[in-house]
């Protein structure tokens, strides 16, 4: 077993709440077992369990699910709730004769697996894994390759005024243009780019990339008239707390001759769970320079609503779990009041309000009814080449030039601007 994230918990909170961590852990563990198993610590934030009856897959999914389960409660490290999932790799001795070092080697593949599956869940050895392994290997040295080499791509995904179908921004969503296998969505690569670190060097890529583009289209749209949009980013905890992030940020700002005030930074909400000091100089030092900053997949559970009035944030996007079939639910029924919650959350705090993964015409007017503003989704909008969204600017231009400050850019003013609760 391994603590996913740990290394954030030792970089944000300090050492001194790592070791608390472990100590709890390591507690909460041995209450999942029984007398007769054994647990030790390998190192680090590497656990191991061996259970020594006669095992099977069943029961080694019961005991891994059970550690799973005790471990998703938050922790409380230095008087701060701390999230620490865990990853397991499992694998049975059965009736063979293999010794307890190649045991150990075959858990640590399955342990491989399960975190590259997705963190928090688990994974049987089986044959052949070991293949599997080298090849996610091999997929980070590609990776460091497609960064060099232009292999990525960004495309682009237009967030709209639910009311009238303005284009009021888009989203930049990375993609990697691979030799063999194709174009690939970022499930398939940005894992391996989280563990390596390589999500650093890559999203200083995409941010270079989608400036240079925004400024494209604002320089265009001045000429022809059509309405400017803002651009949305999506940063990575590890990117947003790398040393030289806001010297990156305000060199490629300045490179493009982007004005700070048409950018939007989307962050995960587990980040401000953490309630890290770091965190939140980080974040103030993004808003001092004018840009906005987006909760993404907001309500997804990690939400802290206590901390997100402490954060300089300027909008929520609201998770597509909560969209997808709001038009069939009655207006008392869970799914509606989830989203009037987050609603009221929102207007309380001022804050901007953006439904992902609208795929119904039904869900928009729904989402429009219960006083939700500006969406994204598939029906609105799929996410296009940089190309085909210099066309529909083109299209455009018939448009009014209107206000130059659209509705992210107005949220992103300073508090004192913000509308009162
Ligand atoms: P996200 O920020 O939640 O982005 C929205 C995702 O939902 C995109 O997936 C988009 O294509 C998809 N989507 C939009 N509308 C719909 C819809 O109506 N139905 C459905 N089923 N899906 C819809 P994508 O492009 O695969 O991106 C997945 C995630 O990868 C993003 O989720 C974001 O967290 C991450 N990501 C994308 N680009 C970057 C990047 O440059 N840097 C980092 N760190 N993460 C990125
Ligand atoms: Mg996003």
């Amino acid at each position: 077993l391994d603590i996913d994230d740990f290394k954030s918990v030792n970089d944000t909170l300090g050492h001194a709440a790592g070791d608390q961590l472990l100590v709890q852990f390591a507690e909460r563990l041995t209450g999942c077992l029984r007398g007769e198993d054994t647990a030790a610590r390998l190192g680090g934030d590497e656990f191991a369990v061996c259970i020594e009856v006669a095992a099977s897959q069943p029961e080694g999914a019961a005991s891994a699910q059970r550690i799973l389960e005790a471990m998703a409660r938050p922790f409380t490290v230095s008087g701060t709730d701390v999230t620490a999932h865990v990853s397991i790799g499992i694998t049975i001795a059965g009736d063979s004769t293999k010794g307890s070092i190649e045991l150990m080697h075959e858990a640590d593949l399955a342990l491989y697996a399960a975190k590259n599956a997705g963190k928090g869940s688990f994974h049987f050895y089986e044959d052949g894994l070991h293949h599997a392994v080298l090849a996610r290997l091999e997929r980070r040295g590609d990776l460091e390759e497609a960064i060099r080499d232009d292999q990525l791509l960004v495309h682009y995904q237009p967030i709209v005024n639910l009311e009238n179908a303005t284009m009021v921004g888009v989203e930049a969503l990375v993609r990697w243009d691979h030799p063999t296998l194709g174009l690939l969505p970022p499930s398939e690569f940005t894992p391996v780019a989280e563990d390596s670190g390589l999500i650093v060097p890559l999203g200083r890529w995409v941010l270079d990339r989608a400036c240079s583009d925004l400024s494209r289209w604002q320089r265009r749209g001045n000429a022809t008239g059509a309405r400017p949009f803002y651009l949305s980013v999506n940063v990575s905890a590890r990117q947003l707390q790398s040393p030289d992030f806001m010297s990156d940020v305000a060199d490629t700002l300045r490179r493009h001759d982007v004005d700070p005030r048409w950018l939007t930074f989307e962050i995960s909400e587990t980040l401000l769970v953490q309630d890290s000091a770091d965190v939140l100089s980080r974040l103030r030092a993004v808003h001092d320079i004018g840009i906005a900053i987006a909760v993404n997949d907001f309500g997804t559970g990690y939400s802290s609503l206590s901390q997100l009035h402490n954060y300089p944030i300027q909008a929520l996007k609201i998770d597509r779990s909560l969209v997808t079939g709001i038009h069939g639910s009655d207006l008392l029924g869970d799914q509606v009041t989830v989203i009037r919650v987050i609603i009221a959350i929102a207007n309380t705090l001022g804050l901007t309000l953006v439904a992902e993964g609208i795929e119904e015409d039904s869900e928009r007017r729904q989402l429009r009814a219960l006083g939700c503003t500006y969406g994204q989704g598939f029906h609105l909008g799929r996410p296009v080449t940089a190309e085909s969204m210099d066309e529909l600017i083109d299209q455009a231009t018939d448009r009014p030039g209107g206000d130059r400050r659209t509705a992210l850019s107005t949220a992103a003013a300073p508090p004192s601007h913000r509308p009162s609760a």
